[in-house]
């Protein structure tokens, strides 16, 4: 079955979104390799993919150490998993551009990995606001990129942007 992955910087809002997703309800959960079963987490979604949550990188508590282990485990499973068919990034969409994330966009174009945006938290902007800094994102983002990556707005707080995520993962699948 293909695999989604799901990853952003500590307190993107990520575990919010999973749960809003699986609904926590009726879902099983496999973890993909022993020993790694509290870093990398499967849910299988529909009987038709699994919905994978990948650690939160650049998380100031774990240390430089941690921060490499958890790099590692990150990229090895990106680079080498067969199943994963497309990557979600998460950004907060209240925070200008920030460096780890764009540097990290940028390893997944080196190496051809494909992946969408995912803004969270959207109910935390007003209308016009929002615009304006998905406008500014944008921007920076083709200051490095010929092309933008296909964009999803989410609000966990309000169910917001659940069908959208889920029918584009379904288009995928599809299509595969
Ligand atoms: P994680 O560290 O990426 O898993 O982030 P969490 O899901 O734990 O969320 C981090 C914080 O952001 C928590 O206080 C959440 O309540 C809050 N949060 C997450 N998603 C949303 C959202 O869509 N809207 C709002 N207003 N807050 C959110």
């Amino acid at each position: 079955m293909p695999e989604y992955a799901f990853i952003g910087r500590s307190n993107v809002g990520k575990s919010s979104l999973i749960n809003m997703i699986t609904g926590k309800k009726g879902l099983a959960m496999t973890s993909s390799k022993p020993g790694k079963t509290q870093l990398i987490n499967h849910f299988i979604i529909n009987d038709s993919w699994y919905l994978v949550d990948l650690p939160g990188y650049g998380y100031a508590q774990r240390g430089k150490e941690g921060r490499e282990n958890i790099r590692r485990i990150i990229e090895d499973y990106i680079l080498e998993r067969e199943q994963l068919t497309n990557l979600f990034v998460l950004l907060d969409c209240r925070l200008e551009a920030q460096k780890i994330d764009l540097e990290f966009m940028e390893w997944l174009g080196e190496n051809g990995i494909p992946f969408s945006i995912v803004f969270t938290k959207i109910d935390k902007l007003g209308g016009g606001k929002l615009r304006e800094k998905l406008n500014a994102y944008t921007k920076k983002l083709l200051e490095s990129w010929e092309e933008l990556p296909p964009i999803l707005l989410t609000s966990s707080e309000k169910k917001e942007g659940k069908e959208e995520l889920l029918n584009y993962i379904d288009e995928i699948t599809k299509s595969l």
